[in-house]
């Protein structure tokens, strides 16, 4: 069953895949690693292979480029995808690899024998009969969050640009690096890009239509002790780790954190703790779809924080609590037409549009906010940052047939 698309898609896939682009919060550079303009350059040589216009990358690292329009006086419309892939697992020698016409069964993987990819470990794989599946080998993640975003753009793209006479307005692509670690949006891509309105390629099953994401902010503590020789502590040393455990365990502990909630329900995450005896550091991530919510966690993390001061004088405990990111619905709500728009293309296919808070946010989260309404839109992409991610190349397809739509639909709205 294969579809015009697909072979194209499979192939970039493939080849996007393979190049590591994995980002790092530590990083302190844009893009925060080196290996995504690896990536970066293959894609704007490729863009201009195809024939984009205004091919660039950004000194903050983004690929841009314009795919010129034949509707005069259309808006024009942003789409973007992340070249990055998420520090959460390993990222280096991705070696993807495609299950052709997949029948229903378990997917195994040939560098990790004890993993197994079945519709029992992720349900939308048994609706999948008869696709071709990409997965990698068993010791990586995929990628296919966001390659599968950058793939169907890119395939988009080479169509448009190989059929000039198609009706759409001006579009602009983007792929930004570093969006797993929330920092996608430089502040200058939204002039750099001009759209009117944009969305994201960054979103899961087909029909996926996401306009609401979480609010985020992040929280740094950090506990200073007083360092002395252990055996001639006493009266002296202050153990910062000590202090840290204490933190922890004043916080929630059976509620508000991610492995106990779902829906809208929001969380305080811990994630790492780092440091020794005479400084530790405790990082969160604070969540929820309300930004009362989102400030109610950050006044708990800091009560917390002072009760665990007041025990201690000689010890310092600092609070750092700095936003990352804003729940899109805010300024969506006030128009819906990008929302509306992508629903009637995604209905124009034949898909159901599918619309769920999204537990977590998109470069699109950022962009709203700073003035480009950006919801996000279906890849296909599943399982995603861990070794069973997979997407099936014809779903990719229906998110390409998707997008050529909504290029056609939004080419007819006033500018
Ligand atoms: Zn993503």
């Amino acid at each position: 069953m294969r579809t015009e698309f697909d072979t194209e898609l499979e192939t970039r896939l493939l080849r996007y895949a393979a190049v590591d682009s994995q980002s790092d919060e530590r990083g302190n550079t844009s893009p925060s690693t080196a290996i995504q303009l690896d990536l970066a350059r293959m894609l704007a040589g490729e863009l201009a292979d195809i024939g984009a216009a205004d091919v660039q990358i950004t000194d903050y690292g983004a690929v841009l480029a314009t795919i010129p329009g034949s509707v005069p006086d259309a808006p024009v419309l942003g789409l973007l995808a992340h070249m990055d892939t998420a520090p959460a697992f390993n990222a280096t020698g991705v070696k993807p690899r495609v299950t052709r016409g997949y029948n229903g069964g378990a997917i195994s993987f040939p560098d990790a024998p004890a993993l197994v990819l079945s519709p029992e470990v992720s349900p939308h794989l048994g609706e999948k009969l008869g696709h071709d599946i990409i997965t990698a080998s068993g010791t990586t993640l995929l990628g296919a969050d966001d390659k599968a975003g950058i793939a169907i753009l890119m395939t988009m793209a080479r169509h448009l640009l190989a059929n000039p006479g198609l009706p759409h307005g001006t579009i602009r692509l983007a792929f930004t690096p570093d969006e797993e670690i929330g920092r996608g949006v430089d502040k200058r891509l939204p002039a750099d890009l001009g759209a009117a309105f944009a969305y994201t390629l960054d979103g899961g099953a087909v029909g996926e239509l996401e306009f609401e994401t979480f609010s985020a902010d992040g929280a740094v503590v950090t506990i200073t002790g007083v360092s002395a020789h252990p055996g001639y502590a006493r009266g002296k040393m202050v153990n910062a780790l000590h202090l840290a455990a204490k933190l922890v365990a004043l916080l929630p502990q059976h509620t508000m954190l991610p492995e106990l909630t779902a829906g809208r329900d929001g969380f305080i995450h811990l994630y790492e703790i780092s440091g020794g005896a005479a400084q530790a550091e405790l990082r969160f991530i604070l969540r929820d779809f309300e930004l009362d919510g989102l400030a109610a966690k950050g006044a708990l993390l800091r009560q917390a924080a002072e009760a665990v001061a007041a025990t201690e004088p000689r010890a310092g405990v600092a609070v750092t609590i700095r936003p990352q990111y804003r729940n899109m619905r805010y300024w969506l709500e006030n128009d819906m037409t990008p929302v509306r728009l992508a629903e009637a293309a995604i209905r124009a296919e034949g898909i159901t549009p599918v619309s769920v808070p999204i537990r977590g946010g998109t470069d699109g989260s950022r962009l709203t906010e700073m003035g480009v309404p950006c919801p996000n839109l279906f890849t296909g992409m599943q399982e995603i940052h861990g070794p069973l991610e997979w997407v099936s190349v014809q779903d990719m397809a229906a998110s390409v047939r998707v997008c050529l739509r909504l290029a056609g639909m939004a080419a007819g709205q006033a500018a």
